[in-house]
């Protein structure tokens, strides 16, 4: 596989990096396309098969483990598999497109390790972890212990944050919006 950049945006989950990456693939200067995950977890509120996530069933998942179709997989959560289908990447790139990811740290730093060169690493820290459950709490999506998992999840995330080339605090969401911006955009250029 070889092709355009890729770019990778990980965080906790509740940290804003949604939100900073659909800002990013909204900049047509940027010229991103979404690479959609594959996941064993259940449909959550409006989703959509094929344009947040490829949904499947955990047998499936694990077919396309076994096929070795993945160029990363995790169980992000116990019995949530999430994964990059090579395909994916290989169908945006052939468009002529970047590639930008929305991963959890570890499937980030995977990517980064097979593709040094063409990978931007972004970590997107929040300003604390009891921002992070408020934020969480806020998006009512999901149960108290499921929460609480992700939670729990977040200080081992938070850990792992000097291993990325760059780290966007994202304390103000316009600053944050405009750092991710600049950065993207100058990795593009020199790269
Ligand atoms: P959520 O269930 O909130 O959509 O995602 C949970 C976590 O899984 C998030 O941290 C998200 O970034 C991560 N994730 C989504 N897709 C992938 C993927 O393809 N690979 C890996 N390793 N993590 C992913």
């Amino acid at each position: 596989m070889k092709g355009g950049k890729l770019i990778i945006f990980s965080a906790p989950s509740g940290s804003g990096k949604t939100t900073i990456v659909r800002h990013l693939l909204a900049q047509e200067d940027l010229n991103l396309a979404f690479s959609i995950s594959a996941t064993s977890r259940p449909r959550r509120g409006k989703e959509k098969h094929g344009e947040h996530y490829y949904f499947m069933t955990l047998s499936e998942f694990k077919k396309h483990i076994k096929n070795e179709d993945f160029l990363e997989w995790e169980e992000v959560y116990r019995d949530n598999f999430y994964g990059t289908l090579k395909k994916e990447v290989e169908r945006l790139w052939a468009e002529g497109k970047h590639v930008i990811f929305d991963i959890d740290v570890v499937g980030g730093l995977r990517i980064k390790k097979k593709f040094p060169d063409q990978t931007l690493a972004v970590f997107v820290k929040p300003p604390s972890v009891d921002e992070l459950k408020i934020r969480l709490k806020k998006r009512s999506t999901e149960s108290d212990e499921k929460i609480n998992m992700r939670i729990a999840k977040a200080s081992v995330e938070l850990a792992t944050a000097p291993q990325f080339d760059k780290i966007i605090k994202n304390y103000d969401l316009d600053v944050a919006l405009q750092e991710a911006h600049d950065l993207v955009a100058e990795f593009l250029q020199e790269h």
